[in-house]
């Protein structure tokens, strides 16, 4: 039930790269037949990812992941605007590191960066949008759905008005592309990425779509890849990887979504009913596979180490560095106290997870958070 980290490989998809990774070992850009095939192999690719998204192959750019794809978002179109003297970049505080830590990367070389706050639901508004953005905004960055909590963020709505003020507007759609109907005319962003890994791919397989006539200075610089947007022989069993699953989901989308809310919603009334002390965050529109769940007067590590003993796995929103149990950054940014934002659980389910799955959890959860509160002392809050 840890989904959102990453998916298991589908069988179709395994099978295709093993083909690829046996017969098609030309290289790309080579002009005799080994590489015109491999070549064709990837543009079928890049037209099921474009495919996936409502866009033109033409403007599909395979990268290594999620990550990449969003440096190379924030950093390209920031460095290709600056000579025109915009250096104000805004995104989310809900955001995640790979958007973060991009901003604090530029922040140190003279950027002026604004993180939105966001209300209790998770949700960026247009109100705080409309406040922050100004004629030297260069990059908007509001990320399509969070990968703790799972709300949509009014994405169109929001790429509307930073277009007006002449920014280039990226989402990352990395939580969304694969699960959800994603089409990039309909969000009326600039650039979006991708990754494999969440849908049923490989790891370190993603894309970037960038809308024609955007420019944005490469990450990586060599030979002409990927139109020169991308140097480097392209990863072409991730390549094919990354379409095959894309396929995949576009045929299963619908009737997964809605088998994965069905769990989900029967997972979340569950643990509401049968755990007291407990508190869904986030509310609004969701990715239909994930909830965040705060256990009052519970370690969520502890909780996660007591699941993972009874088989199963889920994640935390808080990070545990050198001892200490950081808060997530998300709850933290949605303004919770403390109480809330270190006691929580992602669950994130996926296509292979059945009712009785649903069912173990919600039989032995109380039981567990029950022995762990019994070894702290704060009464519980309603
Ligand atoms: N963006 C979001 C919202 C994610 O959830 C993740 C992965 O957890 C990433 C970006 C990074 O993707 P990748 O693992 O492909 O680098």
């Amino acid at each position: 039930m840890d989904h959102n980290a990453t998916t298991p490989l589908a069988e179709a998809v395994a099978d295709r790269m093993s083909a690829v990774l046996r017969e098609e070992f030309g290289n790309p850009s080579s002009v005799h037949h080994f590489g015109q095939r491999a070549k064709a192999a990837v543009d079928e690719a890049r037209s099921a990812v474009a495919d996936l998204i409502g866009a033109d192959p033409s403007e599909v750019v395979f990268t290594s992941s999620g990550t990449e794809s969003d440096n190379f978002a924030i950093r390209g179109a920031a460095e290709a605007l600056e000579p025109g003297g915009r250096r104000h970049l805004i995104s989310s505080g809900i955001e995640h590191e790979a958007v973060l830590n991009t901003l604090k990367s530029l922040a140190r070389r003279g950027w002026q960066t604004t993180l939105l706050p966001v209300g209790a639901s998770g949700l960026v508004t247009a109100e705080a949008l409309a406040a922050a953005l100004t004629d030297q905004t260069a990059v908007v960055s509001i990320m399509h759905a969070n990968n703790e909590i799972g709300t949509v963020q009014p994405v169109a709505e929001l790429a509307r008005l930073a277009k007006a003020r002449g920014a280039v507007v990226h989402t990352d759609a990395v939580q969304t592309a694969g699960k959800i109907p994603v089409n990039v005319k309909g969000l009326g962003v600039d650039l979006l990425s991708l990754s494999a890994h969440k849908f049923y791919g490989p790891k370190g397989a993603g894309a970037i779509w960038i809308r024609r006539g955007v420019r944005l200075l490469p990450l990586v610089t060599g030979g002409k890849h990927e139109r020169s947007r991308r140097a480097g022989t392209e990863n072409v069993a991730g390549a094919l990887g990354l379409g095959a699953a894309a396929d995949l989901a576009r045929t299963k989308m619908t009737t997964d979504a809605e088998r994965l809310a069905a769990l989900r919603d029967r997972l979340e009334k569950g643990i509401i009913q049968s755990v007291t002390g407990t508190v869904v965050n986030g509310s609004g529109a969701r990715v239909p596979n994930t909830t965040n769940v705060s256990f009052d007067r519970v370690e969520a590590e502890s909780l996660l180490i007591a699941l993972d003993l009874e088989g199963v796995a889920v994640s935390t929103g808080s990070a545990c560095s050198s001892g200490t149990l950081e808060p997530s950054h998300v709850l933290k940014a949605m303004g919770f106290p403390a109480h809330r934002t270190q006691n929580s659980i992602r669950f994130s389910l996926g296509t292979a997870n059945t009712d009785a799955e649903i069912d173990h959890v919600v039989s032995v959860l109380p039981r567990l958070v029950e022995k762990l509160r019994s070894l702290t002392r704060t009464p519980v809050r309603a």
